[in-house]
């Protein structure tokens, strides 16, 4: 998953980071760090949140069941970067409506929020 984790690192206690999270020999979570080094800009989350904006490659719907829809995108920012994504979105998503919707993000978080979550009982 390219989803990024953003929060404040276990090691230099700096908030609105990129975070890595680290996990002991059982799976269990026990800290957080800077994606990228404490010292590198890199980890700052603010860069995410800077005017980029998406096209859209390829898309594709992989399932629909009654209630929503699963589908695959292919993205380039606008810093040339490619990526792939799986979005779950309500079952009415048109592959327009899609497009539209990442389109008019600007940032990796904006796009994040895409996903839609339904929780089950
Ligand atoms: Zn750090």
């Amino acid at each position: 998953m390219a989803n990024f984790d953003i929060g404040s690192c276990d090691f230099c206690y700096e908030d609105n980071r990129i975070l890595k999270r680290h996990y002991d020999k059982w799976g269990d979570h026990i800290l957080d760090s800077c994606m990228h080094g404490c010292d590198s800009q890199l980890s700052d989350a603010n860069r995410l949140s800077r005017g980029l904006w998406f096209s859209v490659l390829e898309l594709k719907r992989l399932e629909v069941s009654y209630i929503d829809s699963l589908w695959h995108v292919i993205c380039v920012d606008s810093q040339g970067k490619q990526f792939d994504r799986r979005l779950r979105r309500f079952n009415s998503e048109s592959p327009e409506s899609l497009k539209r919707a990442i389109e008019d993000c600007t940032s990796y978080i904006e796009l994040s929020k895409l996903q839609l979550s339904i929780h089950y009982d």
